[in-house]
């Protein structure tokens, strides 16, 4: 009886509610479920699609904030502030789950070589005009929602995917404001790096329920 008791106790101070001689049987099945869910992990793939994107999140403030200083539209700097927010959801996951993180100070400067020369290239191309500026941008967003596409089909972990899910959110209203202006300066955009209907459903999604124009 003491020890059952004992069992009682444990398992009230952990939040369930185990009723009578129950609580013997499933002494043993609970603890490492428990286990579990306190020592939460990321497998392999999720930590390595985490680190990326970190990193891509720091590719767009850092883009944005170079086409900023270049050009002074506001959509720059202030999109740039909305990717900050981003790279502090993900930071605050790659603390959680004590993984190193990849983003440099250093703004321009990347850790993975492929992000390092895609900046590159987007400040170059951005540079030449206001309008190619404005595609960067929207190149940019449909990279993110293709990339948060693809991680999120691999995800288990839920802080993760609800994260990926905000990010992505966020991500078709960018698209829609950087597409938007190229239109107010008659220029109709063209999807390069989303399917047609991944496009669609971007354009189609305001975030708030219904469709954005
Ligand atoms: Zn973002
Ligand atoms: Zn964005």
């Amino acid at each position: 009886m003491k020890v059952l008791n004992n069992t009682v106790t444990v398992l009230a101070l952990q939040g369930l509610f185990i009723v009578g001689g129950f609580a013997l049987n499933t002494t043993l099945a609970v603890r490492p479920a428990l286990a579990q869910v306190a020592a939460a992990t990321l497998s392999t793939q999720e930590q390595a699609g985490l680190r990326f994107m970190r990193e891509e999140e720091k590719l767009a403030r850092d883009v944005y904030a170079a086409l900023s200083a270049k050009w002074k539209l506001p959509i720059f700097g202030n999109i740039a502030q909305s990717e900050q927010t981003h790279m502090d959801a993900l930071l605050s996951i790659v603390t959680r789950y004590g993984i190193t993180d990849p983003a440099l100070k250093a703004a321009g400067k990347f850790s993975d070589p492929a992000l390092q020369s895609l900046y590159d290239q987007l400040v170059a191309d951005g540079s030449q005009s206001l309008q190619a500026a404005l595609k960067v941008g929207a190149a940019i967003e449909e990279i993110d929602i293709r990339d948060l596409d693809e991680k999120l089909a691999g995800v288990k972990a839920n802080d993760l995917r609800l994260t990926y899910e905000n990010l992505r959110s966020a991500s078709y209203k960018h698209l829609q404001s950087f597409t938007r202006q190229l239109q107010q300066q008659g220029v109709s955009y063209t999807p390069q790096y989303l399917s047609p209907e991944a496009y669609a459903r971007a354009q189609s999604n305001s975030g708030r329920g219904g469709p954005a124009r």
